[in-house]
C-alpha cells in the first residue's frame, strides 16, 4: 500500500509528474490515486522521502 507523509511533502509536484496514474496534486499536496508499477519510481524520486511502499 502506497502512503505519503503530508507532513514531509513538499507539493513539488514530482511524483504526479514520474507517475500520473499512481499520484496526483490536491490543495498543494501530492495523493495517492492507486498503486503502480510507478509508484516505486515516483519514491525514489521524492526529495523528501514522503512516499512509503
Ligand atoms: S514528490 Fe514527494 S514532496 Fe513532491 S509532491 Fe510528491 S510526495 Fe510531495
Amino acid at each position: 500500500m502506497v502512503k505519503i507523509d503530508k507532513e514531509k511533502c513538499i507539493g513539488c509536484g514530482l511524483c504526479a509528474s514520474v507517475c500520473p496514474d499512481g499520484f496526483e496534486m490536491k490543495d498543494g499536496k501530492a495523493e495517492v490515486k492507486k498503486a503502480e508499477a510507478c509508484s516505486k519510481d515516483a519514491a525514489e524520486a521524492c526529495p523528501v522521502e514522503a512516499i512509503n511502499l
